[in-house]
């Protein structure tokens, strides 16, 4: 079995965040190195995907409900609208093999994908 992610411990509560949100399958919580006004991180409850092409794959409804729960955060913490990455691989910047969603928002009008 793959080592467990820092993700699946905040999952089991073992490392405290603030929920920010929670459905039956899914949570989000502040990344704890925010990279934009609003970083928040949605995460499914499951440690069986490993990034958003296996989750894609086999539980597209999953997906469907962690963007609801982006959209979601992004309205309650800015102003509803947001940029929805997922790092798929260590060469894309990936370094949680956890499936998870940076949402982010506030004041990104002018920056540049990257930028
Ligand atoms: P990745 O680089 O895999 O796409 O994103 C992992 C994210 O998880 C990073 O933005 C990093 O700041 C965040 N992160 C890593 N460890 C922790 C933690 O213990 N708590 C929180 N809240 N975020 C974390």
């Amino acid at each position: 079995m793959a080592e467990e992610t820092v993700f699946a411990k905040i999952v089991s509560g073992e490392i405290p965040v603030t929920l920010l949100a929670e459905t039956e399958r899914v949570i989000a919580f502040p990344d704890a190195f925010p990279q934009a006004p609003v970083h928040i991180l949605v995460i499914p409850k499951t440690s069986a995907y490993q990034n958003v092409t296996e989750l894609a794959a086999s539980d597209p409804g999953l997906l469907a409900e962690m963007v609801e729960v982006a959209n979601r955060v992004a309205s309650e913490h800015a102003d509803g609208d947001f940029r929805l990455v997922f790092n798929n691989g260590e060469n894309a910047g990936q370094t949680v093999f956890h499936v998870h969603a940076h949402v982010l928002a506030g004041g990104l009008k002018e920056q540049t994908l990257g930028g």
